[in-house]
């Protein structure tokens, strides 16, 4: 492809949309513009490649195609068929899963498919043998209702939030704790790590239908066949969601006992963090739930989106190419260079470092709540989450922690060196920054006392970082 036709694609997209609604235009200008200046840390973002991006804006947009491949309630979905086939053939590949599903709209989305084809494996089809029905609209009234009853009584033991979990994993805010009875394993106080024997004793006493591995803020490694050994024990359904760290097993970063295909019944992820695809989610799993995995839609999914899932086909397609190994392993070198920039200069990390694509700062060190640090950072020009830390003082809103991550800087194509430069920015505005006071007097949890000098001086250091390490270098839109 010429350099140019990235520019000439992008640029005649404005152009069209400029026509109908100009503010759309500008504000798609104005977003490449703002993710060209900061220096992003979030470690759930990325920067998907041109080639994905363009994938999602077309006519696929369009099309029904509720079904799955070649049985779609819908006519004239053989192009659909085409990419969805050609995304879930990737990602079988890429994983080496048996079964792929790729139509989850998001990560949220794609857990609630498993967990859903968990109980439909688990409970629901029981209850069918039982009752000898063939399908729940043969089910007597009487019947129907004790599978509802047994469908809202069953549970789940998953990671806690302050020890890394997330939210979908079973917690009352989101849907899944509102569905199952939830309990929670954390992480051993001493070291942060998690304690195995005491998520196999706390299995041993709850007996949950699902053992969830799988984390959003947890800095290590995970040991997958401990986790399926102990789910294996209790008679669990041992399922993983590695949307945070799936570009790492598709890089082959994580490999054997951490690598979660082998060792789950069902594997979710997002599409678009540390796999650097279009935002969306997928599902894998063995031949045993298949079927149920493939009723998502329109079990709890809307109709499909066939031009995500386009774009989830090229995506993938990259991640099968051999330099996406070595963006992976960039990713991990990059995060242990910036926690070990930041250990060197006094900050306190939880679990001491990272294995994986993230560092948790406990920011208490600094005697900062995590929101503190978030917005004294964001003045800074550097873009990063507060986030909780394991046993948070500081609750779930204020929290005591500050997350970041490697991935989307790791594609600008920064490296170890910068990571150490990096370090020195963060510690430099974390260290010059303090506690304000509130309305009545006290310390607040909210307040902050930054130099405007200092964070212009570090936000202009920031940008210098980058200028090296342009972002969509072949992207000029005039
Ligand atoms: N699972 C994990 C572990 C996540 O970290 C996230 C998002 O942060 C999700 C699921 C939800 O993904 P989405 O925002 O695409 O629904």
């Amino acid at each position: 492809m010429p350099r140019n036709a990235e520019s000439t694609a992008f640029r005649s997209a404005l152009e069209v949309i400029r026509g109908v609604e100009p503010r759309v235009a500008d504000a798609i200008g104005a977003e490449l513009a703002d993710q060209r200046e900061s220096l992003k840390l979030i470690a759930s973002e990325n920067y998907a490649s041109p080639a994905t991006l363009l994938a999602m804006g077309n006519w696929f947009s369009d099309k029904y195609a509720e079904g799955t491949i070649g049985r779609r309630f819908y006519a004239g979905c053989q192009n659909v068929d085409t990419v969805e086939a050609l995304a879930a053939e990737h990602a079988r590949e890429l994983f080496g899963a048996t079964h792929a599903y790729v139509q989850p709209h998001s990560g949220i989305d794609a857990n609630l498919v498993a967990f859903w084809a968990i109980l439909a494996d688990r409970v629901e089809a029981p209850a069918l043998k039982r009752a000898q029905a063939r399908h729940v609209n043969d089910l007597t009234e009487a019947d129907w209702f004790a599978l509802r009853r047994e469908l809202g009584d069953q549970r789940m033991l998953g990671m806690s939030l302050d020890a890394g979990g997330h939210l979908t994993h079973g917690f009352r805010p989101n849907i899944s704790g509102k569905m199952f009875d939830q309990r929670s394993y954390g992480t051993d106080p001493a070291t942060g790590l998690v304690d195995y024997d005491k998520v196999a004793e706390t299995a041993r006493e709850f007996r949950p239908l699902v053992l969830v591995a799988g984390y959003s803020a947890y800095p290590r490694k995970v040991n997958f066949r401990i986790m399926r050994e102990i789910a294996d024990s209790v008679g669990a359904t041992f399922m993983v969601d590695m949307a945070h760290f799936a570009g790492l097993v598709a890089g082959r970063v994580f490999t054997g006992d951490f690598d979660p295909v082998p060792h789950a019944h069902i594997v979710t992820t997002t599409t678009h963090k540390s796999l650097r695809g279009p935002r969306g989610g997928l599902v894998l799993c063995g031949p045993e739930l298949a079927d149920q995995v493939d009723r998502g839609c329109p079990m709890v999914l809307g109709g499909p989106l066939p031009h995500v899932m386009a774009a989830k086909a090229v995506a993938l397609a990259e991640a099968r190419r051999p330099d996406f190994a070595d963006y992976a392993r960039q990713v991990v070198d990059n995060a242990q260079a910036l926690a070990e920039g930041l250990l060197r200069r006094g900050a306190r990390l939880v679990t001491g470092g990272t294995d994986n694509h993230l560092v948790l700062i406990d920011v208490t060190g600094y005697g900062l709540t995590g929101r503190q640090a978030e917005q004294a950072l964001l003045d800074s020009g550097i873009v990063t989450n507060r986030n909780a830390v394991p046993q948070d003082p500081n609750g779930a809103w204020y929290t005591s922690g500050i997350r970041i991550g490697t991935p989307a800087l790791t594609t600008r194509g920064l490296g170890t060196a910068e990571m150490d430069t990096t370090a020195e920015l963060i510690h430099t505005v974390l260290s010059q920054t303090s506690a304000g006071v509130g309305p009545d007097g006290t310390t607040s949890k909210a307040k902050y006392v930054l130099d405007p000098a200092l964070a212009d001086k570090v936000s202009r250091q920031a940008s210098e970082l980058l200028t090296g390490f342009p972002l969509y270098p072949d992207v000029e839109l005039g």
